[in-house]
């Protein structure tokens, strides 16, 4: 295999290309899968039969759909 300097420099150009776009793929792919989907819903816990529920972000209070007790918003 004979290569002149400039398909080398290429090589390696595109090689160190390939690699840096395969990891900004990469982390983006893992940014995405653990990054929480983004909604504007609120997150409620049930006090009474402790159900993880969502409501709409502009509302207090939620019952819950699993047991119908009013429960506060659920802050992390
Ligand atoms: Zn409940």
């Amino acid at each position: 295999m004979n290569l002149t300097p400039s398909e080398l420099l290429f090589g390696y150009v595109a090689s160190a290309l390939a690699a840096l776009v395969l990891t900004g793929l990469y982390y983006e792919l893992r940014r995405r899968r653990f990054e929480p989907p983004r909604t504007d819903d609120n997150v409620f816990r049930c006090d009474s039969c402790e159900y993880v529920y969502t409501d709409d972000s502009h509302v207090e209070r939620s019952r819950c759909p699993n047991c119908g007790a009013m429960n506060r918003r659920f802050t992390f």
